[in-house]
């Protein structure tokens, strides 16, 4: 078997199972090792570390899909234990739309797979995830009766890194339509698989869906970066009074209007406004209008670690404008999905923003990615989604 031997001393992080080795730790690989194949990875000293895929052009040069002395992967089997433990995990009773591979945590670098009702979705973002692709495949149809079909959306920034085109294609069965319709609890989302954002839906925001809803009764509610709808229309089904809907793209508001059709949600009380949120945001504060419930679900503000400092300043005026517009005892669902803004700089920046809006809150929640996205204990980089479930004391 192919061999990558690593540098001297610089097996400490293999060691410790993270999965990530850089390529100036590598010192040197075996020439007959495919783009994203497997091999062996070795210390410099000849020990065995584990098993690795082979990326020649990222940064990253291998990503590991084991520890040990073990030499044989089966990615089959990642796949069916994979899809097995979602079963243990909470909050997934109640839908049929739940990713079911989380790139490393699940053991299968760069590989996500979406379960839209009886669709799945999959994104292929590393070399070793491209070389995977077939027999994927092969384990997702054995694993999932009734599954209709599997769609590749593989159009992540990481792919460019890798060496890797970007593609969208059916890879088995029939052509997903223009809009799988899922369910959520009580509510139903129509989803777009091949333009949507991600695989199509923010599944990661779903039990964040569920305790936001559970507060929502009888609430006015600002659902700012709506997306389609998501937290919007649960909170509606959950008996909210009436929700705002604020997204700057208008194919998003448009589905956002039709699953609050599909939903039949009293449309009277509900509005979509395809606005910017920061410039929304003072428009109310100007015309001094309030909210009893306002979720704030913003894009990444910091997509590497040098942008964090500009990401700060984002969330901190995006943050400070929706508390001005809070009732008193009203609540703020505030996220940042930023991988490289840790939920400590988080927390001090909407710190920051409480202390300029002069207003007290109370933390009722922390919170975080739905249990189908879930980090590795060993992979920190895996936690990106963090939130607060903030209520006005005053
Ligand atoms: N809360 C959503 C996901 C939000 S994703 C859910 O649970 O489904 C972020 C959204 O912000 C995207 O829909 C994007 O179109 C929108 N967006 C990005 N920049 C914006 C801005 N400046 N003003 C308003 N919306 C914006």
């Amino acid at each position: 078997m192919a061999e990558i031997v690593l540098k001297r001393g610089r097996d400490r992080s293999v060691r410790m199972f993270h999965p990530w080795i850089f390529s100036g730790a590598v010192e040197r690989a075996s020439r007959d090792i495919p783009m994203g194949g497997i091999a062996k990875v070795l210390s410099h000293e000849g020990e065995m570390l584990g098993l690795g895929t082979w990326s020649p052009s990222s940064q990253i040069s291998v990503r590991m899909v084991s520890f040990g002395e073990e030499e044989y992967f089966s990615v089959f089997d990642a796949v069916l234990s994979s899809i097995e433990a979602r079963g243990q995990m909470p909050g997934l009773s109640g839908t049929n739309a739940m990713r079911l591979v989380n790139g490393e945590a699940d053991s299968l670098p760069g590989v996500i797979v979406d379960r839209y009702a009886d669709w799945a979705v999959c994104q292929f973002n590393t070399a070793g995830a491209e070389r995977m692709k077939n027999e994927i495949v092969v384990a997702l149809k054995d694993a999932i009766p009734g599954l209709k079909g599997i769609y590749e959306r593989s159009d992540g920034d990481g792919r460019r890194y890798e060496g890797l085109e970007e593609t969208a294609r059916r890879l088995f069965g029939e052509e997903p339509p223009q809009f799988v319709e899922i369910c959520e609890g009580s509510s139903k989302f129509l989803v777009d698989v091949r333009e949507g954002h991600k695989t199509g839906f923010y599944l990661d925001q779903r039990d964040n869906r569920a305790i936001v809803s559970s507060l929502a009764q009888g609430r006015d509610v600002l659902n700012l970066f709506s997306y389609t709808g998501g937290f919007g229309v649960s909170a509606m089904a959950a008996g909210a009074n009436s929700v705002c809907h604020v997204d700057l793209s208008r194919e998003a508001l448009s589905l956002a209007r039709e699953n609050t059709e599909i939903n039949g949600q009293d449309e009277s009380r509900v509005s979509f406004e395809c606005q910017n949120a920061f410039e929304f945001l003072r428009k109310m504060r100007d015309s001094a209008r309030s909210f009893d419930l306002i979720v704030l679900d913003p894009p990444k503000f910091a997509s590497s670690k040098g942008s964090v400092m500009k990401a700060s300043r984002g969330y901190k005026d995006i943050n400070l404008l929706a508390m001005k517009l809070l009732r008193p005892g009203g609540i703020l669902a505030t996220f940042s999905c930023s991988g490289s803004y840790t939920p400590e700089m988080f927390s001090q920046t909407v710190s920051s923003a409480a202390h300029d809006a002069g207003r007290g809150f109370r933390v009722l929640k922390r919170l975080s990615q739905a249990s189908d996205h879930p980090e590795g204990l060993f992979f920190p980089e895996g936690l990106y989604l963090k939130g607060l479930l903030l209520q006005s004391l005053q």
